[in-house]
């Protein structure tokens, strides 16, 4: 009989899945509660490793990563760094997208939850960092529908983290912060619990810091003590890597629990067919010193996140710590430091986050419902178009971000902005979508483009055009752009509506992906390409044409320019690293070799240039 515990209206069964770079885990709510559901062996986390053993099956969790030092080329860790890139992984000779072993390993928690609550569909809650991208939301949620999941909804981590939390706490008003480390990614989140409501102020982190980091670290240091005994490096093999890493790991664990740790490898590699081990010991102390740099960069993070959320640190109430890496004391030192006081224990860091999901399948299933808590989400990055910038207040050019919506909107959120034409007799305008914090587009991530057109023919800026941009929970964002004189609209939904995929047609899947934006928009375009391209080129001249014009007049300035360029770089230089410093040089170079030249367009492209590649330094 099928059992009908945790049905939502639809009669689906739902769970809250954490999946993580390093580890992933399942849970439901029992009885008003959320439960880990742990693997017929009574794992409650599962470590994110996949592995195609001899046979050609598919293994996740323990067993495959026990198979990643044997076997690299067969196993495949942390593949949640990839996701929503292209990047083939090559497993067993057979070529996966990141997606798509993800999706390997949900299937395996779906396993768990057949195993618990009976055969047939269910719906699934899954997290992702709060610092995904559309994309990496997109691929999370098709890696969910890949394993057979109906994905009904992609939460923050530190939301659902806190959610865990808040159900149980909802009689005080209060801001709580979530400093979430885990293996691969960095979180870190104000929220705020006000009359059982619960939102999320602001969200920041880094998603390439983790505990990995910490255990390359320690495995660096093994690897120079092994060169510097027998003239070998062992990070160049690819299996002495693999050991000297997974030593590591163990060697940090316990330096959370010990002053000292005894490393004990008989062999890490072989060096003449003479086995060469490593005989060690290693302080806590001194693992502190190893990682003091990037617990600090962390630091640094939440004191960003306190200044987005327009918060001093005495208004934080609460701080939890998710993530297996706050096990670190390190961590609650430095956190207590900063904050004055003690976070809270009380809080699973490996669990937390897959019950703060089950809570937000609870609440969608109505089974939390007489909690009485709402939860609202952020927008994880800034969203605009690419518009016509004011240069140096000399000229314009292309590739100016106008933000719409901005970082940490409590979302969803429908936003709009105007804007005008900029030559006479313009009849289409090109809607570039971005996403991100820089202010030229160029260093924001593309999210696509579509042509406006039917614009009346008319004197430039006479014509305004209205641009919306409405962003739901899930993370998926509509854009409409309408001119306003003759009501000409045009809309294009960056829709993620998957098919579901057949057991047989799952391993071929590979390109809906990358494809999704593409084809919604395809139809669109394939009929105005021409159109767009010739319109694109004719913005191009006409930018150009200013550029030119204008900054004739204003060589002197320019020159001013080069001058201020060179001082800033020769500034960075004093405290650049050596591969820094060989760029500094070089932009230098250039600049010096145009400071003499009367060449408008040399010296354009050489402040260009040089600017672009400072900001890139500088962030
Ligand atoms: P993720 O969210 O990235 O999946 P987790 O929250 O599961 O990661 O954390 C995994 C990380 O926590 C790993 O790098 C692991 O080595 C680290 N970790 C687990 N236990 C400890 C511990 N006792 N001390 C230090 N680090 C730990
Ligand atoms: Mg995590």
């Amino acid at each position: 009989m099928k059992k009908t515990i945790n049905n939502n209206q639809n009669g689906h069964p739902i769970v809250g899945i954490d999946l993580g770079t390093t580890n992933s885990a399942v849970a439901f709510i029992n009885k008003g509660r959320p439960e880990i559901i742990p693997s017929p062996s009574g794992e409650r986390i599962i470590p994110s490793v996949v592995h195609i053993n001899q046979q050609g099956q598919v293994e996740v969790g323990k067993t495959a990563q026990d198979a990643l030092i044997a076997m690299p080329s067969r196993t495949i860790a942390a593949v949640k760094r990839k996701m929503g890139s292209e990047e083939e992984i090559i497993l067993a000779g057979q070529a996966f997208l990141p997606h798509e072993i993800s999706a390997l390993i949900l299937k395996k928690l779906k396993e768990f939850v057949d195993a618990r609550l009976g055969e047939g569909d269910k719906e699934a809650v899954i997290t992702v960092p709060a610092y995904f991208t559309d994309k990496q939301r997109r691929a999370t949620k098709q890696a969910g529908e890949l394993a057979g999941f109906i994905v009904e909804r992609i939460v923050n981590e530190p939301t659902a983290a806190a959610m865990a939390y808040g159900l149980f706490n909802l009689d005080k008003d209060k801001h709580i912060l979530v400093y979430d480390l885990g293996g691969g990614t960095f979180d870190v989140s104000v929220v705020e619990i006000m009359g059982g409501i619960l939102d999320v102020k602001a969200s920041t982190g880094n998603s390439q810091l983790g505990g990995e980091d910490f255990d390359w670290r320690i495995a660096e240091w093994m690897a120079q003590k092994i060169q510097a005994q027998h003239g070998v490096n062992p990070l160049d093999d690819l299996r002495a890597k693999a050991i000297l890493k997974e030593e590591a790991e163990q060697v940090k664990k316990l330096l959370s629990e010990r002053d000292t740790v005894e490393i004990s490898l008989p062999v890490v590699l072989f060096k003449d067919k003479t086995p060469i081990g490593l005989s060690t010991s290693i302080e806590r102390n001194f693992f502190e010193e190893m990682i003091e740099d990037l617990l600090k960069e962390t630091m640094d993070k939440v004191q960003e996140v306190l200044t987005q959320a327009e918060l001093t640190v005495e208004e934080i109430d609460e701080i939890l710590l998710v993530g297996g890496s706050t096990r670190i004391p390190m961590v609650s030192r430095l956190i207590s430091q900063f904050f004055g006081k003690s976070p809270r224990k009380d809080v699973h860091p490996d669990e937390a986050v897959a019950l703060g999901a089950a809570v937000q399948a609870g609440i969608k299933s109505g089974l939390l419902s007489k909690s009485g808590m709402v939860v609202t989400d952020v927008a994880p990055f800034s969203m605009g178009i690419s518009v016509l910038e004011q240069w140096k207040g000399i000229s314009y050019r292309p590739g100016g971000f106008s933000v719409i919506i901005p970082k940490n909107t409590t979302i969803p959120v429908t936003r709009s902005e105007k804007y005008y034409t900029v030559n006479d007799g313009q009849e289409a305008v090109s809607i570039e979508v971005y996403q991100g914090e820089h202010e030229r587009v160029k260093y924001n991530h593309h999210l696509g483009k579509f042509l406006l057109e039917g614009i009346p023919s008319n004197s430039a800026g006479a014509e305004s055009i209205e641009v919306k941009f409405h962003y739901n929970i899930n993370g998926i964002l509509e854009v409409s752009a309408k001119c306003l004189s003759n009501d000409r609209e045009m809309s294009v939904l960056m829709q993620d509506a998957l098919d579901r995929f057949s057991e047989e047609s799952f391993l071929e899947s590979t390109t809906s992906l990358e494809n999704l934006w593409k084809d919604v928009k395809e139809d669109v375009l394939s009929a105005e390409e021409e159109e767009w391209k010739r319109f694109q080129q004719f913005l191009d001249d006409a930018v150009e044409d200013y550029e030119a014009e204008d900054v004739e007049k204003n060589i002197t300035e320019l020159k001013q320019e080069v001058k201020r360029l060179i001082k800033r770089s020769k500034h960075l230089l004093e405290h650049a690293s050596s591969e820094e410093s060989a760029g500094l040089q070089e932009i230098i170079e250039s600049l010096n070799a145009v400071e003499e030249m009367e060449d408008v367009e040399e010296i354009l492209e050489a402040i260009n240039n040089a600017t672009d590649a400072l900001i890139e330094l500088e962030t």
